[in-house]
Parts: structure tokens; sequence; C-alpha cells
């Protein structure tokens, strides 16, 4: 059976570039997933166009269905998966005219609760050995969050993903009425980022007996729609720490929050 890798929101910016460097390195399957097949497909021909051979398949982390179909459809083709780059995420701009709460449940829902539904579904089929990147930000450190109160719960090394979780429908909920600000910070994707961090060190221990590694990592500030191409680093620079963390990190480098330098950083 050839070895699969697959990266969630591959069709452009920085997950694009992860396909292409693994297209370019890894001796196995690449997935290039995306939730527009269009979008998907023509990010496969501009591979194909520099020689490269990702495969697609339509994912939207947000539709559940999705992601089982796929779970099955590799499952059935493969038997399992070995790279697994939770890339998949959303950040409204600083002008965004939504309200706080809007963006706080979509982009929590995007960013945290529909990679955490995503795991469920995938995991299972996680070989023994395999590795999971999650793709964090510097917004995910949690120096972020003002309440020191905040800062304890999440780095409680007994808190369980349903606690996580409960923790963050709980900033909702403030944002909801508004009286988020002085805990929480001003930044919901901050919030879903330091979700994504805290829900990587859980993860880790619960994979361990399988040695698996899932580590959280801050690509850089990069040239993508995402941050409206103020980021100084091209998406291949932002692939680089993302690339390490599937292909070559030393085995000890687990649950770990991992920055574009490749350099482990103190949560
Ligand atoms: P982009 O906005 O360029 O790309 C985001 C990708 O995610 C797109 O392919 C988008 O698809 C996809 N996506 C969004 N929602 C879903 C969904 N529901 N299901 C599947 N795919 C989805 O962002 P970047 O490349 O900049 O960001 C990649 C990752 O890096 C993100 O996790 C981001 O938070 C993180 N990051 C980025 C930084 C930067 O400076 N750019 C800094 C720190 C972290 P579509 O085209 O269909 O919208």
């Amino acid at each position: 059976m050839p070895k699969v890798a697959v990266v969630t929101g591959a069709n452009k910016g920085i997950g694009f570039a992860i396909v292409r460097g693994l297209c370019r390195r890894f001796k196995g399957i690449v997935y290039l997933t995306a939730r527009d097949v269009e979008r998907g497909k023509q990010a496969v021909s501009n591979l194909e166009e520099e020689g490269l051979k990702p495969n697609f398949y339509q994912l939207d982390i947000t539709d559940p269905f999705s992601v089982e179909k796929f779970r099955d459809y590799v499952k059935d083709k493969y038997g399992g998966i070995d790279i697994l780059v939770n890339n998949a995420a959303i950040a409204f701009k600083c002008d965004s005219k939504e309200s706080v709460a809007v963006q706080a449940e979509q982009t929590l829902f995007v960013n945290y609760f529909s990679l955490v539904a995503t795991c469920d579904i995938l995991f299972p089929i996680l070989r023994n050995g395999a590795r999971v990147v999650n793709v964090s930000s510097s917004a995910g450190h949690l120096s972020n969050i003002p309440s020191e109160e905040l800062r304890n719960k999440f780095k409680d090394p007994n808190l369980t993903i349903e606690g996580l979780s409960k923790l963050l429908q709980k900033y909702i909920n403030d944002a909801k009425k508004g009286n988020q600000v002085a805990e929480w910070g001003l930044s919901s994707y901050s919030v879903s980022k330091v979700g994504v961090t805290a829900l990587t060190k859980i993860q880790q221990k619960l994979v361990d007996d399988r040695d698996i590694k899932v580590n959280a990592v801050h690509p850089g500030y990069v040239d993508t729609d995402m941050s409206s191409h103020k980021g100084p680093l091209s998406i291949d620079e932002g692939a680089v720490a993302p690339l390490f963390l599937a292909l070559d990190a030393p085995e000890t480098v687990r649950g770990e929050y991992v920055w574009f330098d490749k350099r482990i950083v103190s949560w």
C-alpha cells in the first residue's frame, strides 16, 4: 500500500505550497483537497504544469459528510493516512463590517470546531507513526489571551477536548453579549488559533500510544489572500515549517508549537 498525505484548504496560499513541497519530497500519494471542486482542480492543473502529480478530492472541513466520504475513499483505496495537514482556515478582515458575534461564531466554527470534527473523522484511519500538522499562527500564542485565569484553563494539563470546546463556546457566548474583550482580547481569529494550539497538545496525549506526532505551527507572516498580501514571506517560505513537521522533524518533536524558522516556542 502506498503512503498517503492529505492537506486541507490547499487550492491556494500556504496549503497549495505545502502540497507542492510534498509532491516534490514525499514518497507516496499526495491529496490536494479543497472545498470548491473547480478551484481545487485548477490548483492541481497548475501543479501538473510544474511536472508534479497531486491527486484531488473535494473536502469542506465544515461539512462532515464530505470528510466522511473522503475517509471512506482513502480507507478503501489505501488503508490509511500517513500525513495530515490541517491547514484550512478563515480570517475576517480588520475592516470587516460583520458584528463581533458573527465573527466569533464563524471563525471559531471553521478554524476550531470544524478542525476538531475533521480530526474526529480522520484520526481513526491515521496509520501508526503518522504525522499531523495543525496550522496555527503567532496569534495562537497563549500570551494573546489577557485573562490569567483563562490562560491557566487553556494550559491545564488535565484539559480535555470536550473541556476546551466548552471553553471556546463560552467565548462565543461572551462575544454575543459583547463582554469578551477584557478576558479574551480583541480577535476571534486569535482565540480560534489559541484553541488550535491547545488542541494540539491534548491530541498528542491521545495518540501517543500509536506513535503519532501532532504539532502546531506558525508558518510566518505570508503573502496570501488571508494576509491581504501584506506578509513578507512567499507561500513556499510559509510552507517550510509545516513541511519540516510533516517530513523531517525528529521523533521527539511531539505536541509542540513550532515557528516558521523551525524553532520550538514555549507556549
Ligand atoms: P488563504 O486564505 O490564502 O487560504 C485558505 C485556504 O483555506 C483556502 O484554500 C480556502 O479555500 C481554504 N478554506 C477555507 N475554509 C475552508 C473550508 N471550510 N473547507 C476547506 N477549505 C477551506 O490563507 P493562508 O494560505 O494564508 O492560510 C493558511 C493557513 O495558515 C491558515 O490556517 C491560516 O490561519 C494560517 N496562517 C496564515 C498566515 C499568513 O500570514 N498568511 C499567518 C499565520 C497563520 P477557498 O479558496 O475555497 O476559500
